[in-house]
């Protein structure tokens, strides 16, 4: 069996998914479960299993920037979310930046 992440599957296109955005460094696709009109999940290639893992603010920077990039490509206004370990609610240990959006009266419930 594969020890690669789902997300590391995608890029590989061992798996399909619906691909909105891609270029050398990051690959964004549409969540297969969305929990917004608009969701997205901004993938960067270069493996890291958690947000806190990356420790060069380039990088960082760049991840953030690519999200922001690809989000206002969707919709004006939106949220962008990293859930950070099991507790924090990460389900996929290859880090990734969700946006929502697309909500008419804003997202409703937790922050
Ligand atoms: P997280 O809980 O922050 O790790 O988020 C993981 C996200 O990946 C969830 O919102 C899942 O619905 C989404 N997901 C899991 N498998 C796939 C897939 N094959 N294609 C697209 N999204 C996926």
């Amino acid at each position: 069996m594969s020890d690669k992440t789902i997300f590391q599957r995608i890029i590989d296109r061992e798996i399909p998914s619906d691909i909105v955005f891609e270029n050398d460094a990051y690959i964004a696709i549409r969540d297969i479960q969305p929990r917004a009109p608009i969701h997205v999940l901004v993938i960067p290639k270069r493996f890291s299993a958690r947000l806190d893992d990356i420790h060069d603010s380039s990088e960082l920077g760049e991840l953030m920037q690519t999200a922001i990039q690809v989000a206002r490509s969707l919709s004006p206004d939106y949220r962008l979310t990293v859930n950070v370990g099991k507790q924090g609610g990460q389900e996929v240990f290859h880090t990734h930046v969700h946006i929502l959006a697309g909500w008419e009266n804003g997202p409703q419930g937790h922050l």
